[in-house]
């Protein structure tokens, strides 16, 4: 392994291995504590576990489908830290990721991809195509998604590795975590944490060249209940409450210009994600989105005072709140082991990029694994316009992942953290 090319052919025949076996996850079964949630992702699993053991790596599944492979420090690197790399297994449920054709287009002349008769990547919603000219563009047939989000990123740990062995590049120890569920927001419930031992971590799974993420939202889920007073409609008035119409004016108060389509960079928001119910009873669910502690707990407040204010308009009905915790921004995690990202940024500065640190606007398993203690920021893989049909990945983007993570191997090998 002298060159670049060969490290873009194994990157390459690794990803399209990879992305052919159907991995969707189902956030039904998640949400009901199954995990996995489809025992298709176990087939990747298994075939990740085989792959690495021919590499000589031992691995294990454990019974909730998480693989975990321990890589030995090479002799006289025992004594680095040891740092784990994460990427995940499934594939989002809103598009089909079965029967995955990757479509692949050398030599890219910088105009619109048209993948079928019906659906063209076109430059105008994808000006990022064109830092991508004369690269490798991968795209779908435009009848599934393609499953980047996260196979590039196990593809460009698996390429590392394979890498480090064939160059014999000495390393401490390093860990590996492939994960299932994560698109269905459950994909840190059952982390073998006890096994893990790398006191820093990094997940693979973030956009475009260059793109580290160091933070994310705060995020809560509350849970409006309003309870009316159903009554014939003909004789409603005067003792009739109408839960539904409770429920829509709640709806209707929340602040506009908080929502998720008017708001982006660190503005937070208020999501009504459900409503449902009928006069007696109905229920609204909305996700509170905020960088900031505090800002969280305006938003809290402010849905408290907008059901007070919706039980005075309604005086005869009563509403309830819940809050739930769902994750935590982790740059506080972060903020406090600061050579995690001191040495990406590093990292990525050395293989010759510019690194772009931009907040999640949503959280990742590298956010609650953080929150359990152990920092883990995210990675770019190289993949677009993930969970749906014009997902693309650039080849060349995708490799620098792998010498990202060859680099950060080498940063930590070397004892700096
Ligand atoms: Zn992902």
């Amino acid at each position: 392994m002298n060159n670049d090319t060969s490290i873009k052919d194994i990157l390459l025949e690794n990803f399209l291995t990879y992305v052919k076996i159907w991995t969707t996850s189902d956030s039904q079964k998640a949400d009901e504590g199954i995990q996995p949630s489809t025992e298709r992702q176990l087939e990747l699993a298994n075939h990740l576990k085989n792959q690495l053991e021919k590499m000589g790596i031992q691995s294990h599944i454990t019974s909730h489908g998480y693989l975990c492979a321990r890589i030995s420090a090479t002799e006289g690197y025992e004594n680095s830290s040891s740092i784990g790399f994460l990427a995940h297994l499934d594939t989002a449920g809103e598009v089909s990721g079965q029967n995955v054709n990757p479509k692949i287009t050398k030599n890219y002349d910088g105009t619109d991809i048209k993948l079928n008769e019906e659906i063209t990547l076109y430059i105008e919603e994808n000006p990022e195509l064109l830092n991508c000219k004369g690269q490798t563009i991968i795209t779908t047939d435009g009848t599934t998604l393609l499953g980047a989000d996260d196979k590039a990123g196990i593809a460009e740990i698996i390429t590392a590795i394979q890498i480090l062995q064939d160059k014999n590049i000495p390393h401490g120890q390093i860990e590996v975590i492939f994960s299932p569920d994560e698109e269905t927001g459950h994909g840190m419930d059952n982390v073998p944490l006890d096994w893990i031992q790398s006191k820093q971590c990094y997940t693979i799974d973030g956009g475009t060249l260059g793109e580290i993420e160091a933070e994310c939202f705060n995020a809560y889920k509350s849970e409006i209940t309003f309870t009316g007073k159903a009554l014939h409609t003909g004789s409603a008035r005067p003792n009739m409450v109408n839960a539904v119409t409770m429920a829509s004016k709640f709806v209707s108060m929340l602040p506009q210009n908080e929502s998720p389509e008017a708001t982006d960079g660190y503005l937070g928001f208020y999501a009504p994600m459900e409503i449902s119910g009928s006069m007696e009873s109905a229920k609204v669910t909305v996700f509170l989105r905020d960088f900031e502690e505090s800002g969280m707990k305006r938003r809290i407040s402010t849905i408290d005072s907008l059901a007070q204010t919706c039980n005075a308009i309604f005086p005869n009905g009563s509403v309830e709140t819940k809050h739930t915790f769902q994750y935590k921004n982790m740059k506080e995690v972060l903020d406090k082991n600061p050579h995690v990202m001191q040495n990406l940024i590093q990292a990525v500065k050395n293989v010759g990029i510019e690194p772009i640190i931009s907040p999640i606007r949503g959280g990742t398993d590298g956010s609650r694994l953080s929150e359990l203690g152990i920092p883990t920021p995210n990675i770019f893989t190289g993949g677009h316009n993930f969970h749906s049909r014009t997902e693309w990945a650039c080849l060349e983007q995708m490799e620098y992942s792998v010498k990202t993570i060859l680099e950060l191997i080498k940063i930590y090998s070397k004892g700096k953290n």
